[in-house]
């Protein structure tokens, strides 16, 4: 049984929903039951954008978007900003230089007004990164800032907290990913890029309140994060992992999916439910899926 904050608003299928922000640009809406009449004002909705094998998450709030990673070259990122109405995005977090995090990020940037753009002190040798750090220079009223761990930001009843990068140096880039904890009211969210157990260690060590509502399962639910310990101190009721159909590296791991099972959390993938959205009213997790 899944705890009562959780309820699957799969009725109202995220086709509908979309078409909601397309029309009026904001979360504020008030979606109807037909079964119960029930009312729902919801103050985050939560995009888990099925990118493949890639990461793109948009969550938007009143009068605010933000994007956290772009996926691949090529992917379907920009479309499905375009799609659901986005015009501004306050911030935009890199989590990690990897092409499946920021492949598309220099078109993001240059398509669509960036306010904040936040990443870790790391570097790649490849075209998207040097193409990200083109566009970030051609785009001269964006507020870049680098990641560090304890830097707060907030819009309404959105408040973020950097959890990480927490070391200066990483042998592994994917130790260098931006951890952001979303508070939305009484719910939270997590988000830890393709961050590893090296971290997910310090982060156990640090001290900072790591429970969330809803985790996205770190580098695509590989077996390299989500252990144990750090699954058990998040106390989940949803894990969403984000990965391609069939891909080559196996994700999501089955040593990820058992923790999920032990811990009795909730499993949503893109590969299987395609694109979930996942909305809070402060007080309740609901969600919508693709498929
Ligand atoms: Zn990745």
């Amino acid at each position: 049984m899944l705890d009562k904050k959780l309820k699957n608003r799969i009725y109202t299928i995220a086709l509908i929903a979309l078409l909601c922000y397309t029309m009026v640009h904001t979360v504020y809406i008030y979606f109807t039951n037909p079964e119960s009449d029930t009312v729902y004002s919801d103050i985050v909705a939560i995009h888990y954008i099925d990118m493949g094998q890639a990461d793109a998450t948009l969550i938007q709030g009143e009068n605010f978007n933000m994007l956290i990673d772009a996926g691949e070259y090529k992917g379907n990122v920009i479309n499905y900003l375009n799609y659901v109405g986005v015009e501004t995005l306050d911030y935009v977090i890199a989590t990690h230089p990897h092409t499946d995090h920021i492949g598309n990020m220099s078109e993001v940037i240059k398509q669509f007004e960036v306010k904040n753009f936040i990443m870790p002190d790391a570097v790649h040798a490849t075209a998207s990164f040097e193409h990200m750090l083109k566009a970030l220079d051609n785009s001269k009223d964006t507020n870049v800032i680098q990641a560090e761990a304890g830097y707060k930001f907030e819009s309404g009843p959105l408040k973020f907290t950097l959890y990480g990068p927490i070391s200066q140096e990483y042998e592994n880039l994917n130790n260098y990913s931006v951890v952001v904890r979303l508070l939305a009211g009484n719910t939270s969210f997590l988000f830890a890029g393709d961050a590893e157990k090296e971290v997910e260690r310090e982060l156990l060590e640090s001290g900072y309140d790591l429970s969330a509502d809803v985790y996205k399962a770190s580098h695509h639910g590989s077996s390299t994060s989500s252990t144990p310990a750090f699954v058990e101190a998040i106390n989940p009721l949803l894990a969403i992992i984000s990965c391609g159909k069939d891909n080559s590296y196996g994700h999501p791991h089955k040593e990820t999916l058992e923790t999920f099972e032990n811990y009795g959390v909730k499993v949503l993938r893109t590969d299987k439910n395609g694109t979930i959205i996942v909305y809070s009213d402060g007080e309740e997790i609901s969600y919508g899926t693709e498929r």
